[in-house]
């Protein structure tokens, strides 16, 4: 059986209306080995990591049970050019369709026709740790950035040159460093 979270819901509790609270320490934990969420260095539970909140409808029919709301919320991680912290917002309406496990197709979360995210369902309880945990996962771009403009840091003294300045030179192409040590026999 799973693992139980507070984000479960028993059949036998259903049709039902839910809030649920996704605390700072979850979303640390979720967003962990993310890249860049780790270049942020910062500790497992940082407050500052993110939270979200779910209201959400959560009904049955037998076989299948169904989630519809929205969730709202926020998650911060690492500039990819300067590594100060961004602050990404989520706010996304909800449709889940929870299905046995044998029904949901080889090829993925989307099934068909509209755009529905499917998860697993044991027929006793629905598990909402998955869907909310994609909605901070997904939200994360390849390469989020503070500001388009940003500048990054020096490459070589590793300063941020958005807030400073330094005098390092452009390194030199090493094709022409070998050029230069080149000495024609006389
Ligand atoms: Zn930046
Ligand atoms: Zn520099």
């Amino acid at each position: 059986m799973a693992k139980e979270t507070p984000y479960q819901v028993l059949v036998r509790d259903l049709p039902t209306q839910r809030r649920f609270e996704v605390p700072p320490q979850r979303v640390g934990e979720w967003l962990k080995g993310l890249p860049v969420r780790d270049a942020l260095g910062a500790p497992d539970d940082d407050p500052a990591a993110g939270h979200g909140v779910a209201e959400l409808e959560l009904y049955a029919d037998g076989a299948h049970a169904f989630a519809a709301g929205t969730f709202r919320g926020e998650l911060t991680v690492a500039c990819s050019r300067c590594i100060n912290p961004v602050t990404l917002v989520i706010d996304e309406a909800l449709r889940v369709t929870f299905m046995p496990r044998h029904e949901i197709p080889d090829d993925g979360a989307e099934v068909n026709e509209e755009d529905i995210d499917v998860f697993p369902f044991d027929g006793e309880r629905i598990d909402l740790e998955p869907v909310f945990r994609e909605q901070f996962v997904l939200t994360v771009p390849y390469a989020p950035l503070c500001t388009e403009t940003c500048k990054g840091l020096c490459p070589q003294c590793g300063i941020d040159r958005n807030t400073a300045s330094c005098t390092c030179e452009p390194p030199i192409d090493p094709r022409l460093a070998a050029l230069k040590g080149l000495k024609i026999p006389s």
